[in-house]
Parts: structure tokens; sequence; C-alpha cells
């Protein structure tokens, strides 16, 4: 407990080491009345894992690199307990001691240890959208069946969240959703132009300080489409119903549009603190070290609509979205392949969207409610991927 009587939530947070994960820390530094950091992970960052251990002062951390075990034993002080490879994943986010996990792996590695945080009972803070996009029915399922939270951290998602509460009508009292984009470093490039961007032209996003993927994923507009599955799962809610504007300021988060025309929009500074503690102080709101905004200081707020014959990406995601199944897994993991080769120079960056679209054309749509038939999904379509990645006429 707190001095003031409100609970301290004991969190293990996996991806300590990235973007999300120091924001996290950051917020934990401001909040030590409320968060106590318990368990931590990287999947190599060794170094910086054991200098966030000595500070946060965590008794167990884990390693997802089992080749990276033994020097991060060699940096960590006396009496921390390693887990390590993906099993130590999996301990780590059954911590006995932990009440929230929070899951900010990159990609879908973080897909077992969440749905083992689940099984344990413990609410599950998301940031790794991917996970919810590949598993979507199967996570939410399993968080159904344990009774516990998903808690957004993303933060369009955390936007809705906050301006969902206190509606607990929820899906008959909305009428939509709205997500916001910034629109990312080319929301002004003409079309024939998007062939010749470069990998650091794409890695300059003009509001936002993340990883290396999801930024390009902001670049391409994938992030959005992602988003956009993210938030059926998130809020029940049908892929018609959920809508993109590009505003570029990044100051209004998200949007809920409702039955009598009302619309709440949840509006903060460009920092995924403000999500980040709101997911882990739910259901209170305290008075942690964010700035709020300055009003006088906003020139403006604009809003357009996305580009959707330059960048495809919304559509592939509302139609995985629509067909469901296996296909949200398809889009993801031929994603996840496209940035890889975009990013090691072997696809021009329209070929992320051409190698997606491929792989989806191609694919023989499953039920998706099983983590098997998933998981077969996701490997297909990796394999087809990087196939389409190796096709002059995808690249
Ligand atoms: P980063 O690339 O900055 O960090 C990724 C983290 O995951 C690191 O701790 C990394 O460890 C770890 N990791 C990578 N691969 C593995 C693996 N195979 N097994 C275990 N751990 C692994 O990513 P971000 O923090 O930017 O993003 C994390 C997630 O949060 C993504 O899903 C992203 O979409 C989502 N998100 C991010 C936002 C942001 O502002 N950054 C905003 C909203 C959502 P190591 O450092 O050792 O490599």
């Amino acid at each position: 407990m707190g001095d003031d009587g409100l609970k301290r939530k004991r969190v293990v947070l996996l991806g300590a080491t990235g973007s999300i994960g120091c924001s996290t820390l950051e917020v934990a530094r401001q909040l030590p009345e409320r968060i106590e950091l318990v368990g931590l992970s990287a999947n190599g960052n060794v170094e910086r894992l054991a200098a966030q251990a000595r500070e946060t002062g965590v008794r167990h951390v884990a390693v997802a690199d089992p080749s990276k075990e033994a020097e991060l034993r060699q940096r960590l002080p006396e009496g921390i307990e390693v887990h390590v490879g993906d099993e130590g994943l999996v301990e780590l986010a059954t911590l006995a001691e932990a009440d929230v996990v929070l899951v900010a792996i990159v990609g879908t590695a973080g897909l077992h240890p969440a749905l083992a945080a689940i099984e344990s009972g413990k609410d599950l803070a998301v940031a790794s959208k991917e996970i919810l996009v590949m598993a979507g029915e199967v996570v939410t399922a399993a968080a159904e069946r344990h009774g516990v939270r998903l808690l957004p951290v993303d933060s369009e998602h955390n936007a809705i969240f906050q301006c969902l509460d206190g509606h607990r009508g929820g899906d008959a009292e909305v009428s939509r959703l709205i997500l916001t984009a910034s629109g990312g470093p080319f929301r002004r490039t003409p079309g024939d132009e998007l062939e010749g961007v470069s990998v650091e032209q794409a890695l300059n996003h003009p509001t936002w300080d993340m990883g290396r993927k999801i930024t390009i994923d902001s670049a391409t507009l994938f992030n959005k489409g992602l988003e956009m599955i993210e938030a059926r799962w998130l809020f029940g809610i049908g892929m018609d119903r959920i809508d993109v504007v590009v505003h570029p300021q990044s100051i209004i988060h998200s949007m809920v549009e409702f039955i009598d025309g009302s619309v709440l929009a949840q509006l903060s500074r460009t920092d995924m603190c403000f999500p980040i503690q709101y997911a882990l102080t739910w259901p209170e709101r305290v008075r942690g070290g964010l700035e709020p905004l300055d009003f006088t200081e906003l020139a403006k707020l604009d809003f357009e609509p996305p580009r959707h014959d330059d960048f495809p990406a919304p559509g592939l995601a509302r139609r995985a979205g629509l067909e469901g199944g296996t296909l949200p897994a398809v889009f993801n993991a031929a994603n996840e392949v496209a940035v890889d080769a975009f990013v090691d120079r072997q696809i021009s960056f329209p070929g992320i969207w051409r190698v997606v679209e491929r792989v989806m054309d191609r694919h023989v749509l499953a039920g998706a409610s099983s983590l098997e038939v998933v998981i077969e999904a996701d490997a297909w379509a990796r394999c087809q991927a990087a196939e389409a990645c190796r096709d002059e006429s995808c690249r």
C-alpha cells in the first residue's frame, strides 16, 4: 500500500530495455508509491538490463537470448535470479509476487509469456500490438476465462480506454472508434516518390521517438493497420466501425463517437509515459511527473483523411480484420518479415506492402480460435513473405 492507502502495483516488465521499457522505468521512478518493478527482461542488451536491475532493485531478470546469460550474470550484483530463454520469459511472466505484466517485446515473441501471465491470473498491460493482431481471439478468450484485464498501453487504445471509462454501455452506445495517425514522415510525399524512400528517411518520425520496427510501421501506416485490428479485439467492436483520421500534431491520441453524435477525445503531449502511467495506475488517476498541455502554445490541431491509394496498409488491415480467421496473423507476420527486408535494403519501401498483399492473396483462410492454427499461419506467412521478398515483382 502507498501512504494514502491506495494499492501499489507490482509489475513485471517484458522488453525493459526497449523504448517502451525505458519509458516505463521513467514512470516507475516518478511513482515509487504506486509502482514497484519486480521483474525485467531483455533479448540481448544485457548491459542495459543489468543497469536497470541495479537501479530498480528487482530480484528477477530474464534474458531471451541464451548466449547472453554468462555476460548478464557477470554484470549483475549477487542475489538476482536469472531466467533464460523462452522458458525464462514465461517464468518471469508468472512470478508469484507480480500483479501486472507489461508486455513491450517487439513483434510476436511476447505471445507465450503474455498468455502464461493471463493464465496465472495477472492483468496484462499490452504494448505489443502484434500479439493481439496475431492471436486476438485466443488472448481475449483467455483473459475472459481467467477474469483478468487487458490494459492498453498503445497511446491510441489507451486514449479510447480513457474515453470509454464511465460509458459502460459499451458497444451499444458507441457508434465508432476514430484512431488518429500522425501520417508519418511521408504524409506529404507524392506517391510516385515513395519507391525512392531510404531506410534513414523512414526512421525519421516527425512526432514520436520509438523503437525501429514501429517507426517503420508508422511510416508505411502499417502501424495504424495493426492498431485497427488491435482495437477490434480490445474493445469488441466490428472492423467496419473503426476509422482512421490523420492528425499530424499527435496531440489527440484517439476518439470515441457515441450514438448520440457526441465525440470524446483524449489529449496529451506526445510522450508514451502518459498511457503507460494510466495503464499501470488504473483505475486510479495519480499525479506523476508529467507536464499537462499548454493550450496557449498549441497553434492548431489539423485533421485530414488518410491517402488510401498511396498507403494501402490500413485497407489491407481492414480486409484482414473483416475476413478474420488467420488472415490478421498472416498480415502481421508478412509485415514483420518485409520490414526486416526493407531495413536490410533487400526491398523498397512500397515493397513492404507489395509483399504483404501477395502473401494475403495466397492465404487459405482458417478459423483462429486455437493457438496452434494461428502459429501455423504465422510460420506459413513468414516463409511466403521471405520468398516474396526475393521476387523482383514485389521488391
Ligand atoms: P524496441 O525495439 O525499442 O524494444 C524491444 C524490446 O523487446 C527490447 O527490450 C528487446 O530487447 C526486446 N526483444 C526484442 N526481441 C525479443 C525477443 N525475440 N525475445 C524477447 N525480447 C525481445 O521496441 P519498442 O519499445 O518501440 O516497442 C515494443 C512494442 O511496443 C512493439 O510491439 C510496439 O509496436 C509497441 N509500441 C511501442 C510504442 C513506442 O512508442 N515505442 C508505442 C506503442 C506501442 P533488447 O533490447 O535486448 O534487444
